[in-house]
């Protein structure tokens, strides 16, 4: 994140429902024009602190400040830099232009500056001007979708949340709508937080990713970050397949070390993550080393993933088709570079 200062900051922010607590004191800056993905499984909290930060709901303790201005103490209605949006919540029978203008309607805004707003926000939205005068119900689902962003920024709002938008539409639509967003984005260079359960819809499209889990964030950082160094376990099945082998005193269980390995991994305890592509299959040298057994082999397109039985475990191997040797019941070896290597404390591990 740059120097300048957060456009939103949050400052242990905590959400008690009765007896239980859905936010622990949670801390999180974002800088202006950033696109920050909060991603995790369903009940982690990420609902509860998008409802803090617009305004549905107040926080128990803790604070919420964009640029200077504390605005968990201001009302939803009061804070017109924040919106939501909520495709759903289109009035069907009414036109495209009635829709995005409803905000600006509410707040008296005159009849023939709103409609060149919505003009505006048409060419902004890539829709037709003529959809100015169309009903909602003859759109499609991607136009409804950028109808209700234009909507959305009616007010231009210095940020917009985004809950899970796209969870209800067809891969394909997705897939589209993703990269539109992204585009938007870049085009308005307005600061976007955007929750999703799908990671990988947060790996397309946003600068950082935090990731949460019971009501706490455990990892903040840009997508490749998380991925290569993740901070527990946790966050590292999060992230894609995975192998873990157990750390002691420097040596791995099951592994042979290159002196580089052992000179990195000196004294350490823990959990070494290595990915599956990380792992090469009868390296000619290699900083760890393992030997196992083909247990299964799948084609996955242009790559093959195997799955070893080892003395440390069972791992996962992911290599290049042409790279592909061995069948089921054949001995192996696989070996991978200590750059690939990422070893996670003991004292962190056991936090997670
Ligand atoms: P997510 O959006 O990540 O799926 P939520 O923020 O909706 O998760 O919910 C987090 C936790 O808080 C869940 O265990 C949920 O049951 C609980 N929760 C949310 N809202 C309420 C409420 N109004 N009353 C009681 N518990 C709630
Ligand atoms: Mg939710």
């Amino acid at each position: 994140m740059s120097d300048a200062s957060p456009i939103l900051r949050i400052s242990a922010l905590t959400k008690t429902f009765d007896d239980f607590t859905a936010l622990h004191g949670v801390d999180l800056d974002v800088a202006e024009g950033e696109f920050l993905a909060i991603v995790g499984p369903s009940g982690s909290g990420k609902t509860t602190l998008i409802r803090l930060l617009v305004g549905m709901d107040d926080p128990t303790d803790g604070a919420i400040w964009l640029r200077d201005q504390r605005i968990d103490v201001i009302p939803a209605n009061k804070r017109p830099t924040c919106m939501v949006f909520q495709s759903l919540a289109l009035f069907p029978h009414r036109t495209v232009g009635q829709n995005i203008e409803f905000p600006l309607k509410l707040r008296g805004v005159k009849p023939a500056v709103r409609k060149e707003r919505a003009l505006e926000l048409l060419d902004l939205l890539r829709l037709p001007r003529d959809y100015y005068s169309k009903r909602i119900q003859q759109c499609s689902g991607g136009e409804k979708q950028r109808v209700a962003l234009a909507r959305a920024l009616a007010f231009d709002p210095e940020i917009l949340f985004f809950d899970e938008p796209l969870s209800a539409l067809d891969y394909r639509l997705r897939k589209t709508l993703e990269k539109e967003l992204k585009d938007l984005h870049r085009r308005t260079g307005k600061t976007f937080i955007y929750i999703t359960h799908s990671l990988e819809e947060a790996m397309v499209m946003s600068d950082r990713i935090a990731i949460m889990r019971a009501g706490r964030f455990e990892q903040i950082a840009p997508a490749e970050e998380i991925y290569a160094r993740p901070v527990s376990p946790f966050v590292a099945e999060f992230m894609g397949e995975v192998n873990f082998l157990s750390l002691s005193a420097g040596t791995v269980a099951g592994a042979e070390l290159s002196p580089a390995a052992q000179a990195a991994l000196a004294g350490q305890s823990g959990t070494l993550v290595i990915r599956p592509e990380s792992l090469r299959l009868a390296p000619q040298s290699a900083d760890l080393i393992l030997s196992g057994t083909v247990a299964a082999e799948y084609l996955l397109g242009s790559r093959v993933q195997y799955r070893i039985d080892s003395p440390a475990g069972e791992l996962t191997v992911e290599v290049l088709r042409e790279d592909a040797v061995a069948g089921v019941g054949a001995p192996v070896s696989l070996g991978c570079d200590i750059s690939a290597v990422h070893a996670i404390a003991e004292a962190e591990d056991a936090a997670a």
